[in-house]
């Protein structure tokens, strides 16, 4: 048997309903703050993640999914390609390439899924579905103001309310500009030299490439070490300062709970400012819902103008398993299931679920050649609410036997009220 490859899996019904309930949730949300949706490729080249993510972070250095493309176009030859493992340097590459600074502020928002090679666990997949949005312009829009983190923030906990996950939490951090940033990592590696022979692998690595990722390690044994290392915080210039205390000031204002966590610095490596994740008790190891943070030299990293952004990537697959709502209680069942009796009666039952169909009522459609037994088990399975008959007593009379199937109740009712009926029964 040909099984779906390791870390993938199918959404199936009644699922699948949850995850339609979550997005279209999401989509009036988005609206409501104005954001529109973008979709960018399934695939980039190699390249954009490489610069837009950082080389030496765990995704970019272990995870990416990359091929050579064999295309036969010469310029397509030996051109590098990867599946996307995350959407912000997609967005800003197209914010780049189609000019969007001429629009102002841009607020976009995306669903879709992504790909990392990470090891499968509950909460953990090779292909998994991220929503996620940004909100990058020039300066003079308006891109920098510490009011656009506390507007993401708290779309973040509307969205959450909206959806009915209760109990999220909100952890915050600044990680300060690039400056304040090479301040820290200085201190972190002398804080690193004397200990680093005996911590992992990873760290050692680090240690060199970049000390900051050392906050990412997930090792046991390492995090006393790590507790005693200098904090970003102690670093922070006056203007990130004032910033980062202002964006505090509004959660305040709008009365949105936080936590601040000054070892927080997220996976990637372009994050400016300020750094969030909501996590969520339910989930277990990978406990967080959704990250992300401010990103003002993306942009140029990638050869764009200066357009200071923000954004963040909620993990789909974990906000649906973070819901308390059931699949069934979201799932449309259908009104009615139509059970042609007799043969020949296929063409007038399907005649009359185009026309019930019309009134945006749920129908599903049985076949002439089922006995009347068969049909009500049909109808039962599917979970309908009524059954209605095409014999040719009633193609005859143009009026139909509807039965309720909890009750056992039964009417009769003229054709040319059946859409209504059913419609003040729904
Ligand atoms: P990141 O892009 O790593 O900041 O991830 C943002 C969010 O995506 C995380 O908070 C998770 O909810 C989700 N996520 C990241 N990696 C995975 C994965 N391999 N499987 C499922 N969800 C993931």
């Amino acid at each position: 048997m040909i099984k779906s490859p390791r870390g993938t899996r199918d959404l199936l019904p009644p699922d699948t309903a949850l995850w339609n309930f979550v997005e279209a949730a999401v989509r009036e949300v988005f609206q409501a703050y104005n954001f529109h949706e973008i979709r960018t490729p399934i695939f980039e080249s190699t390249e954009l993640f490489a610069r837009g993510v950082g080389e030496d972070t765990d995704i970019v250095s272990k995870e990416m999914f990359t091929w050579e493309d064999r295309g036969r176009a010469e310029s397509d030859k030996g051109q590098s390609l990867t599946l996307r493992p995350e959407n912000t340097a997609g967005v800003v590459r197209a914010y780049i390439e189609h000019k969007l600074w001429d629009r102002g502020l841009s607020k976009l928002f995306y669903i879709g899924p992504q790909f990392r090679r990470e090891r499968p666990q509950k909460g953990r997949y090779r292909q998994f579905y991220q929503i996620g949005a940004e909100v990058i312009g020039p300066a003079a829009a308006g891109s920098q103001s510490p009011a656009r983190d506390a507007e993401i923030l708290e779309l973040l906990a509307t969205l959450l309310d909206r959806v009915g996950i209760v109990n999220w939490k909100l952890e915050l951090n600044s990680v300060g500009c690039p400056a304040d940033r090479a301040q820290f990592n200085e201190a972190l590696r002398q804080a690193l030299a004397p200990v680093v022979a005996t911590m992992c692998a990873d760290c050692q690595r680090r240690a060199v490439t970049n000390p900051l990722r050392v906050f990412d390690c997930k090792v046991p044994e390492d995090q006393p070490i790590i507790e005693t290392f200098p904090t970003i915080s102690q670093f922070l210039d006056e203007a990130c300062r004032t910033h980062y205390e202002e964006v505090k000031n509004i959660l305040n204002a709008v009365q949105i709970p936080y936590v601040e966590n000054n070892r927080l610095v997220r996976g990637l490596d372009y994050y400016t400012r300020t750094a969030f994740e909501f996590t969520h008790g339910a989930l277990g190891a990978q406990n967080a819902i959704l990250g992300g943070g401010r990103y003002d030299g993306l942009s140029e990293a990638l050869g764009g103008p200066a357009a200071p952004g923000i954004g963040f990537a909620i993990g789909e697959d974990r906000l649906v398993l973070s819901l308390t709502t059931s699949a069934e209680s979201v799932v449309r069942k259908p009104d009615v299931y139509i059970a042609p009796l007799g043969a020949g009666m296929n063409r007038e039952a399907a005649r009359l679920a185009r026309e019930l169909r019309r009134h945006d009522l749920v129908v599903d459609l049985g076949d002439d050649s089922f006995r009347l037994k068969k049909s009500f088990e049909a109808a039962d399975k599917m979970a309908g609410r009524y059954i209605l008959i095409v014999g040719e007593n009633e193609v005859k009379a143009d009026a139909f036997a509807i039965k309720h199937l909890a009750s056992g109740e039964q009417v009769t009712v003229p054709r040319a009220e059946l859409a209504q009926w059913f419609l003040r029964k729904k």
